[in-house]
């Protein structure tokens, strides 16, 4: 199958500072694509590449079979939504969704269906006549994610489009933006620093740092086998527990060996086989029961030093040696700081790293 965007050994750098180094992508017909990544890490850089913004230093861009790298962004065929929501002040929400179109020089008769069908889609059917001073925070977004969607083009690039929203705007926007993909099945490219936006949206997230994809993969993936150190802990919250240690092999079994702690890692799935060295044991908070003794589990005992209700769910915090590790629960929780616990742990779920901080 042809892939909506190619991205084939590009490169980015701004005098001798190197903001992409020699990047490869391929992005499938109607994928929902997430770049993530901490700021200045370089996705709006690459964004900004794809959608002919952004002065390359070498690489092509292909996007829907044909080579656009040196295409002006009006001829590549996408749409572009960006953070701030730039609405012209004095048009209303029907002249901004159509103005783009009406400077194309498209029929009067077309734009109007256009615009009808996105304000529909967009639940902006009764603001049409409002300037965007006349609107909240969430329906000016709506209009500038409308003014990308009416140009009915295959690919779509959203620049964190949700960061200027309220927490509450920005959950709602989200799932609408989710439906949207749904029923219209674009490409989308979607740039953001939110975990929570990525997990939510993504058919495959792209884990960025310095300007290098750490991890390419799903969201289910890159959640319970993180690639790397820096993608486990940049995933999750809160953050996966750490414990550094060895692996052992010289006694006939694989184990974990840690102060305070030996696990067996019979039900691990080593990528290589594994030899005898310096590791770092990865567990999220889920990968801890409280009956880890009834269960037979390799045990971290401790003591509670704060617990975080959260609604259906609670975050517990124990020491442990010199360190803080928490746990997730479900339900209402009993246990108090300063309780004593042992809770099990269950290295099937856990993640391994060596001592370059790849996954073993
Ligand atoms: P992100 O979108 O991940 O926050 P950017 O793509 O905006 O990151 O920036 C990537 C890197 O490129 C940063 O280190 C930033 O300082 C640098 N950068 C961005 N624009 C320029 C520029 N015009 N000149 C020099 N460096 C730049």
């Amino acid at each position: 199958m042809q892939s909506a965007i190619s991205i084939n050994n590009l490169k980015i750098a701004y005098g001798n500072q190197t903001v992409i180094e020699e990047m490869s992508i391929d992005i499938a017909p109607k994928e929902f694509l997430v770049l993530l990544g901490p700021s200045g890490c370089g996705k709006s850089t690459l964004l900004n590449a794809i959608a002919g913004l952004q002065n390359i230093t070498a690489g092509e861009v292909w996007i829907s079979g044909k080579n656009v790298t040196w295409e002006e962004p009006k001829d590549r065929g996408i749409g572009m939504v960006f953070q701030s929501y730039a609405l012209y002040p004095r048009m209303s929400v029907r002249k901004n969704l159509s103005f783009g179109l009406r400077v194309a020089g498209l029929p009067k008769l077309e734009i109007e269906a256009r615009v009808s069908r996105i304000a529909a889609l967009l639940h902006l059917d009764t603001l049409l006549d409002r300037r965007p001073a006349e609107l909240s925070g969430g329906q000016r977004q709506r209009v500038a994610i409308g003014r990308a969607l009416v140009r009915e083009v295959d690919v779509f690039l959203f620049d964190e489009p949700l960061s200027n929203l309220d927490a509450k705007l920005r959950n709602e926007l989200r799932v609408e933006i989710k439906k949207l993909h749904q029923r219209l099945g674009n490409t989308m490219i979607y740039v953001t620093h939110d975990q929570v936006e990525a997990l939510t949206l993504a058919d495959r997230i792209a884990i960025m740092r310095d300007g290098v994809i750490q991890q390419l993969a799903s969201p289910a993936e890159i959640y319970h086998r993180p690639a790397n150190l820096f993608v486990a802990a940049f995933i999750g919250a809160p953050a996966m527990n750490f414990i550094e240690g060895r692996i052992n092999t010289d006694r006939g079994s694989i184990t974990f060996e840690s102060k305070g702690l030996r696990a067996d890692l019979d039900g691990y799935a080593f990528k290589t086989p594994p030899a005898t060295g310096p590791a770092t044991l990865g567990f999220r908070p889920d990968h801890l029961v409280l009956d880890g003794i009834a269960r037979g589990l390799p045990t971290l005992s401790g003591h509670v030093s704060v617990v975080e209700p959260m609604g259906p769910e609670a975050v517990l915090w124990f020491d442990w040696f010199d360190k803080s590790l928490s746990l997730r629960l479900m339900g209402d929780v009993t246990l108090k700081p300063g309780d004593a616990l042992a809770p099990g742990l269950d290295m099937t779920k856990a993640s391994l790293f060596g001592a370059d901080g790849s996954r073993l």
